[in-house]
Order: structure tokens, then C-alpha cells, then sequence
């Protein structure tokens, strides 16, 4: 693709190229020997209609003699290199630049005719009414005495000198142009910097990301589009391996999460059938057993409730409720728990009633994992405190427990897919490490935010936000 491109730029410099010399060779051309034809014209006529007005006049009226005209128009022939005669109208030469006069005044020019520049043009070319061989560029010019024309004063130059002198003139043009060319040279190495050599760069990063080497860096530095498409690709790719990279370890996590109930219900079920462990026991470990089908079914529900939050968003259903009602509630159902643990859980709360608008299940459902969890990681005799404040339009709600407590380096990790602390792992065997992952989910879903505050061996507040429904904002 990148050797087209820089084929097609140099293509272009090179029709740049032709046609520069083309337009050169034949417009130019034609127009630098019209100039130089015209310009030596308009000096030759020039001349010869002053030597016209004053010594061929003079010459006619025999004011002065034909030698001294010839010397002087010799003179004026030789400083313009071309050939001066005066002609009377019948074709009769009187006096040329080049040769002494003849006395006898005989020498004709047989084909010559005045009308010759008729037409508009003070010139014309050709071999000077048959004078010449080659090429001449002359003039005429008519001497005038008593209202009649007496004669005329004829200056004809070599033609090749005329041309001669274009093609000085053209070769100028032509070295102009040359020079033109290199410069814009300069355009072409600019191009070759600013824009090819980037480009290959990007070009290869692509073929390395469709190679599927995503740690692949560009690097193009320019601060301009080239530097931010390089530093957009970049990024696009440190992306795109992050989510490979969650994407491995979310595989790895749900293959092992599963694995090892299935392995432990395997073990049960084998020793059970072989005979390993009594029939007066198999009650005892079908409970085991059934205890860990419900951890699977509970990772299964916790990925799909996951996958749902992530993929299309969440659709909330938004009601104004009462929260202390739902904390109270939630606090009921783990009564039983908290009775065989001797956990009290203490409710702290704003007003008899307090409500909120929230999607109702979906708040139940964060309150029930964060009062849960509270409960696994407290030590037995301790108390589980859920507290509501309202600040300005928010209500704040907190769920405190003085358990193990979660360690400063895993506070920001918690909310990751099956992410669990080593402190927890021999406290609870049975959590998936999505619940917060969800908890999260949910509640970003609001558009509000949790937050942790917890010390290792002293406790753990999780404290979350909800929007004030606009009749208690009222009231
Ligand atoms: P799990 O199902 O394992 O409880 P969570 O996502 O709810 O999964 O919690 C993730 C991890 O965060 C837990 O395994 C535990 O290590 C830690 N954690 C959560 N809540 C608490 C708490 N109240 N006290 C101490 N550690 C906690």
C-alpha cells in the first residue's frame, strides 16, 4: 500500500516534470521568439524611420551628398549588425550600408514591393525580396518630402541572430525551470518526513495488531494529526490487551471456580458409590454436596446478573421507596444467621421513614451482599451496624462491621470479578468474589457511588449514595 503511495507522488513530480518542459518548449518558445521578433522589429523600424526623417530626407532634398550618407548609415549598420538600403519607389537602390555608392545609380532590386508590410505588421520576414539565401527580419520605412513618398529606408537583420537571441532567453526559462523542480524537491522530502515515514510506522503497528501482538508500540512523536492518530492507536491497543489480558484471567477464574466444587462433589459421590464412606454417613455428605451445587448455582446466577449489568447497560426500574423499610427487612432475613453467630446488627436510622428513588430489588439485592458480607468477616459477639444520613438530596447508607477487615492493597481490587482477599479465603469458603462486583454494577447504574473505609484486623464501612425522592426532599 505505502510503496503505491509514494509511487504515485513521485509519478506526479515526474507529469510535473513533462509538462513544465512541455509547456516550456512550446508555448513559451513560441512566445519568447514572438517578443524577440517584435522587440528587434520595433528597433529596426525605429532606426530606420529616423534615418528616414533625417538623412535620407536630406539625401532627396540634396542637402548633403550619398557619401556621407552612406558613412553614416554604415556606421548605424554595423552597430546594429544588420544591412541598411534606400530604395526609391521603382526598386532603383540609391545607397546601401555595406557597399560604396555607385555613381551610375544602377543597381535594381527586382522584386521589390512596399506593400510587403501591409497587414498591420512594421516587419516581415523572408530572403529580402530575393537578396539573400537565408532568412532576413526587416523593415521599411518611407521617406516623405512635399506630402509624396520619395523612397524608403530598408533595415534587414539576420534572422538566425533574432532566433539566437530567443533561444538565450529560453534557456533561461529552461534553467528556471530546473531550478523550480529541485526546489520543489523540498515538498517531497517534507511529504517523505511528515507523512510517508509515519505512515509506514502505523501501517506496520496495524499489521502487528491483526497479527494479534497488542503490546506492539508506535512511535511517532510529531505534535500533529500523524502524532495523534500514532498515539490513538496506541492506546486503542493498551485497551484492547487490558481486556485480553481480564478476559484470560475472567476465563481462568470461572473455569477454576467451577472446577472445584465439581471436584469435591465428584470425590463425595465416587466414595459414596465404592463404598469409602458408610452408608450411616452419606446423609451428611449429600448435604456437602448439595452445599456446593448451591454455590454453583449461585456463581452461575452472580455471572449472569454480571454479564447482564455489563452487556446493553442495566434497565432500572425506578420507584420512590422507603430504605429504612428495606433495611430492616434485609436485617430480618439474616436473623437466624446472626442468632447461631451471636451478631447484632444494629440499625441506624433517619427518620421512621426515609425515601429514596431506586430501582427497590436491585437496592435490596446491594444491601443483602454488603450486610452479608459483613456478617462472614465479623468475629463472633461483635456488631453489624447499618446506619442511613441524609446530605443535602443524597442519603447516605453504611454498613459497618468490626471483623477481619481488608488489607490497604486489596481496598481498590475488591470490586473485581472474583477477586477475594487472603484474609477472607479461611473465613468464608463459600463466596464467589462477584457480590461487589455487582454491588458496584448496580449501583453505577444509579449514577451515584460506594466507597470503602476499612483497617486490616479492625473493620470494614461500606458506604453507598441514592438520590432523595423529591416528596421527602419536600417534606
Ligand atoms: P464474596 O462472595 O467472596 O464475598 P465479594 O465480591 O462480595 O465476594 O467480596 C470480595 C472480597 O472482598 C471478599 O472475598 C473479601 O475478601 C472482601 N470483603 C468484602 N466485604 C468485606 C468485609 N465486610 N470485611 C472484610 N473483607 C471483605
Amino acid at each position: 500500500m505505502h510503496k503505491t503511495l509514494y509511487l504515485k507522488i513521485l509519478l506526479g513530480y515526474l507529469v510535473f516534470a513533462v509538462f513544465g518542459f512541455i509547456v516550456v518548449a512550446t508555448f513559451i518558445a513560441g512566445m519568447t521568439q514572438e517578443h524577440c521578433r517584435r522587440d528587434t522589429a520595433d528597433k529596426l523600424y525605429g532606426e530606420a524611420t529616423l534615418i528616414a526623417d533625417t538623412y535620407a530626407t536630406d539625401l532627396y532634398n540634396t542637402e548633403i551628398s550619398l557619401d556621407s550618407v552612406q558613412k553614416q548609415i554604415r556606421a548605424l549598420g554595423t552597430f546594429m549588425d544588420a544591412d541598411i538600403y534606400i530604395i526609391n519607389p521603382s526598386g532603383r537602390m540609391v545607397v546601401n550600408s555595406f557597399t560604396e555608392p555607385d555613381p551610375a545609380g544602377n543597381v535594381y532590386i527586382h522584386d521589390f514591393d512596399p506593400s510587403v508590410t501591409a497587414g498591420g505588421r512594421n516587419y516581415f520576414v523572408d530572403h529580402f525580396f530575393g537578396e539573400y539565401d537565408g532568412d532576413r527580419l526587416s523593415v521599411l520605412a518611407p521617406i516623405s518630402s512635399d506630402y509624396r513618398v520619395r523612397g524608403y529606408v530598408c533595415i534587414t537583420k539576420d534572422y538566425d541572430d533574432v532566433n539566437e537571441e530567443a533561444y538565450r532567453l529560453l534557456n533561461i526559462s529552461y534553467l528556471e525551470l530546473v531550478v523550480l523542480f529541485l526546489l520543489s524537491m523540498i515538498i517531497l522530502i517534507f511529504f517523505t518526513q511528515l507523512v510517508y515515514v509515519p505512515l509506514r510506522r502505523i501501517t506496520r503497528a496495524t499489521e502487528q495488531y491483526a497479527a494479534g501482538n497488542m503490546k506492539y508500540r508506535v512511535s511517532v512523536d510529531s505534535e500533529d494529526e500523524m502524532g495523534y492518530l500514532a498515539a490513538s492507536l496506541n492506546y486503542m491497543a493498551s485497551e484492547i490487551d487490558t481486556a485480553e489480558e481480564d478476559q484470560k484471567k475472567f476465563i481462568a477464574n470461572v473455569s477454576h471456580d467451577f472446577r472445584s466444587p465439581l471436584t469435591s462433589m465428584k470425590g463425595f459421590l465416587e466414595a459414596m458409590l465404592d463404598g469409602t464412606i458408610p452408608p450411616e454417613l452419606h446423609a451428611k455428605y449429600l448435604q456437602v454436596v448439595l452445599n456446593e451445587t448451591s454455590r454453583l448455582t449461585k456463581l452461575t446466577n452472580g455471572l449472569l446478573m454480571l454479564n447482564n449489568l455489563s452487556t446493553g447497560g442495566m434497565l432500572l426500574c425506578r420507584t420512590d421507596f422507603d430504605i429504612n423499610e428495606v433495611i430492616r427487612s434485609v436485617g430480618a432475613s439474616f436473623e437466624q444467621t446472626c442468632r447461631s453467630r451471636k451478631i447484632a446488627i444494629e440499625l441506624v436510622l433517619t427518620g421512621q421513614t426515609l425515601h429514596v428513588n431506586a430501582d427497590r430489588d436491585r437496592i435490596e439485592q446491594v444491601l443483602y451482599n454488603l450486610v452479608d458480607n459483613a456478617i462472614k468477616f465479623s468475629h463472633a459477639d461483635s456488631v453489624v451496624r447499618v446506619e442511613t444520613t441524609v446530605k443535602r438530596s443524597k442519603v447516605f447508607v453504611s454498613v459497618r462491621d468490626s471483623g477481619i477487615g481488608i488489607p490497604k492493597e486489596d481496598q481498590k481490587n475488591i470490586w473485581e470479578r472474583f477477586y477475594k482477599t487472603d484474609l477472607s479465603r479461611g473465613k468464608d469458603k463459600t463466596g464467589t468474589g462477584l457480590g461487589l462486583s455487582i454491588v458496584r454494577e448496580i449501583i453505577r447504574a444509579h449514577g451515584e457511588n460506594i466507597n470503602v473505609v476499612s483497617t486490616e484486623g479492625v473493620g470494614s464501612e461500606f458506604i453507598f449514595t441514592l438520590p432523595l425522592a423529591e416528596q421527602q426532599e419536600e417534606s
